[in-house]
């Protein structure tokens, strides 16, 4: 029997139990490539701790390439642009086309830009993680010349996030203390319930990070944002956290896409229009309920594709994922502090930064084992 040409686009969370057993694949017949814009991949949840220098750049990333190329995938290195569904291919930035008889999207989201122009400098957004590990290396160089300027706009888990290891990289650094401000528009961490933002907001406050609160940001420019009253703050850096979206390739593409424009999968995580079409993570929209865009969920659908993207290839039944009831959630405060969050319990301090760091080490282990 010939084998199939399975295509995996990205190597985010929601691919890392595929990549793990390509060779599984391969051991079938069939062939296996994964397109990605980087030989690496990197553990988000780690990010901001990295940015704060608890890790370092090697301790949360994935070695995407060397993996797939070990157990005989090819790797390319590039970009997907759009899909052209019919034909059965995907489109690189490059122009070159890939075909495929499977295709998988794992290709996660990205923070959008607003009104920026390209050329604006010390501009940093949370995502790709791999623009954290710029804004290091920056601030550590501006840092001890002058006391640094730092605006965040956004008011969600990774405004706050940021903000705290920032705060923990300039006074480890035993540098001049920072000034740091978060645009948060109306409410800080107005998604979760009033303790948790409460709590949130006195860990960042007490470490003398000022919450701005009277609104929205409507321009930004270098070492400039400006609100909606016209009132305008100088910075030295600028990161934007305002939430993600889906890459717009699959609008663009004329796709069935939800509202976000994530690409619509069913319960089994598989376009309905485009059987042969998979996906997981930040870049689809669940039909039957629609997620939130948290690893957690990228890392519970990692079986359930696997387990379909083989059933495509071989035939057999389809698995439905049930993407599980309440989530652990434990923000990285900076300073060896976290705040953890489940259901009703909520603390914070020492020990939910030490249970973080316990999962997250433990996640970046079981993968990286397979290197
Ligand atoms: C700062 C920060 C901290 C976070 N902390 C947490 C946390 O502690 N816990 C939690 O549950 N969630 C956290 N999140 C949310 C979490 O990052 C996302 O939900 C998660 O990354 C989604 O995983 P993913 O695999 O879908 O996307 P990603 O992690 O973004 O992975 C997508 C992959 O696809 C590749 N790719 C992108 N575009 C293309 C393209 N066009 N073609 C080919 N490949 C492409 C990328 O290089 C990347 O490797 C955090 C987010 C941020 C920004």
């Amino acid at each position: 029997m010939m084998g199939k040409k399975l295509v995996l686009v990205g190597g985010g969370h929601a691919h890392m139990v595929t990549l793990a057993r390509l060779h599984t694949f391969l051991e079938k017949g069939h062939r296996v490539t994964v397109i990605g814009p980087s030989p690496f991949h990197y553990y988000s949840g780690m990010g901001p701790g990295m940015l704060g220098n608890t890790y370092r750049p090697d301790d949360i990333r994935f070695r995407t390439q060397h993996v797939v190329e070990k157990q005989g995938g090819t790797f390319i290195l590039g970009k997907v642009k759009s899909i052209e569904p019919e034909e059965k291919q995907v489109r690189l930035e490059s122009g070159d086309a890939i075909s495929y008889d499977v295709v998988s999207f794992n290709s996660g989201s990205y923070v959008p830009r607003l009104n920026l122009t390209e050329d604006a400098a010390d501009v940093f957004s949370a995502k790709p993680i791999e623009r954290l590990m710029e804004a290091q290396k920056r601030i550590l160089d501006l840092a001890p010349k002058k006391k640094i300027t730092v605006g965040i706009l956004g008011g969600g888990p990774s405004s706050a996030e940021i903000a705290g290891n920032i705060w923990q990289l300039v006074r480890n650094q035993g540098l001049k203390t920072a000034s740091i401000k978060i645009f948060t528009g109306r409410k800080l961490m107005s998604r979760f319930p009033e303790r948790v933002s409460r709590k949130v907001e006195a860990s960042l406050t007490a470490r003398g990070i000022e919450i701005v609160t009277n609104g929205y940001v409507k321009k930004i420019k270098t070492g400039q944002v400006e609100l909606e009253s016209g009132q305008t703050y100088t910075l030295d850096f600028i990161f934007l956290a305002m939430g993600v979206r889906p890459n717009p390739m699959f609008k663009n593409s004329g796709l069935p896409t939800g509202p976000d424009g994530g690409l619509l999968v069913n319960k089994n995580l598989q376009c309905a229009e485009y059987p042969e079409m998979f996906g997981g993570g930040d870049c689809i929209y669940f039909h039957s309920q629609p997620l939130d865009k948290v690893g957690v969920y990228a890392v519970r659908q990692n079986p359930v594709l696997y387990h379909n993207l083989m059933a495509a290839l071989e035939g057999g039944p389809f698995q439905a994922f049930d993407p599980g009831g309440n989530y652990l959630l434990i923000f990285n405060m900076g300073g060896g502090k976290g705040i953890l969050k489940k259901r009703w319990l909520l603390f914070g301090g020492r020990p939910a930064f030490f249970i973080k760091d316990y999962i997250d080490k433990k996640f970046m282990k079981k993968f990286q084992a397979i290197e």
